[in-house]
């Protein structure tokens, strides 16, 4: 958390960096030295810095800091997820769920500060909307969990919808994937979205990363009910879009689909589902839904779930039935809520 008055440097792009050290009299390639040293060097303080003056760390150190912060608490999993909360500037907090995975690590990361999309099968959509996080926030979460150095994967899949808050987001994809930044592989991060339109095709034009697309019903009114999204932009509409990219080669096209009992898992739903990705390459991962309180809703059975497999296999989708991490300290999918409560592990 940034305490002081300081302006924190994490979180931007080259370009902002240069406009910071160009502002204080410093040639413009100290910008990329910065650049180097917290994201690459992960340096969280400029006394590190050694191949910047000692007068340009004092100037810098007058006005701005890292601004790295640890986590303010975490709980474990009894199969080793890790759910990570941080607390903003202004106290509102949020969380990640690390989900380690044989020689895999992702840290599923939150965009804000809670979600105003409604979906009413979320917990996090429940508690309401409480601001957005700035991309000095949401790298932060990347850098500043005990396990940063072992991730191999960043899924936007935590609180918020990553395209209702898309420039933060946008400019933590070039920090994550430019030369200067962590130069990562966009294979190695997804974007997870209901479908915001306007902001997904600039995700679509602007970055390479993996998309995953939260449809849960094919149906016009059946989604409208679980996801107002839907009134503003239809799900059809969202894979009119994605047709016209190309998932079967640099990047890839995945669907989010939770399924209930009774209300999304027989066989109309999964010729719709059919019908709806015709012209993507999309796969699918189907989940368990994870009880959370106030709502009715049951998941679907190991049967249903299987038979629904097979149907969307035997159409040529690739459809998978995800395991489940975190249930237990509800990391696991739709269960974040910011409210994690022992102290941070060491
Ligand atoms: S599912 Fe995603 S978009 Fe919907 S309310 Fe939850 S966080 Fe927001």
């Amino acid at each position: 958390m940034n305490e002081n008055s300081l302006t924190p440097l994490l979180g931007m792009t080259l370009p902002q960096l240069r406009d910071v050290v160009v502002a204080l009299g410093m040639p413009a390639f100290t910008a990329t030295q910065l650049a180097e040293w917290i994201y690459q060097k992960h340096a969280t303080g400029f006394d590190v810095m050694n191949n910047l003056s000692k007068v340009n760390r004092e100037k810098l150190s007058r006005h701005y800091e890292v601004g790295r912060y640890a986590p303010s608490g975490s709980q474990r999993s009894a199969d080793g997820t890790v759910k990570y909360l941080f607390t903003c500037a202004d106290g509102q907090a949020v969380e990640s769920v690390y989900i380690p995975d044989d020689d895999r690590a992702t840290l599923c990361i939150s965009s804000q500060k809670g979600c105003k999309m409604g979906c009413t099968f979320c917990m996090t959509g429940r508690q309401g909307f409480h601001g957005n996080l700035t991309a000095h926030e949401i790298i932060n979460q990347i850098l500043s969990i005990p396990d940063a150095d072992s991730l191999t994967n960043v899924v936007f899949m935590g609180m918020g919808e990553p395209m209702d808050n898309i420039n933060p987001v946008m400019a933590s994809l070039q920090i994550l994937t430019s030369k200067w930044g962590f130069a990562w592989s966009p294979k190695r991060i997804t974007v997870s979205t209901i479908g915001k339109l306007d902001s997904l095709r600039r995700l679509l034009d602007e970055s390479s990363v993996h998309v995953a697309i939260s449809v849960h019903s094919p149906l016009h009114d059946e989604r409208a009910s679980l996801m107002p999204v839907e009134n503003a932009y239809p799900v059809a509409d969202v894979f009119e879009l994605l047709s016209r990219y190309d998932f079967a080669h640099q990047r890839r096209l995945s669907v989010e689909y939770i399924m209930w009992q009774g209300v999304n898992d027989d066989q109309r739903h999964a010729d719709a589902l059919v019908r709806l990705l015709r012209h993507t390459d999309a796969r699918v991962n189907l989940i368990r839904f994870h009880a959370i309180p106030g709502v009715k809703l049951r998941t679907a059975t190991d049967t249903a779930m299987l038979t629904f497999r097979d149907n969307l296999n035997a159409h040529g989708i690739i459809a998978t039935i995800r395991r489940s991490r975190g249930e237990d300290i509800f990391a696991a999918c739709g269960m974040l809520a910011g409210k994690t409560g022992k102290k941070a592990e060491k």
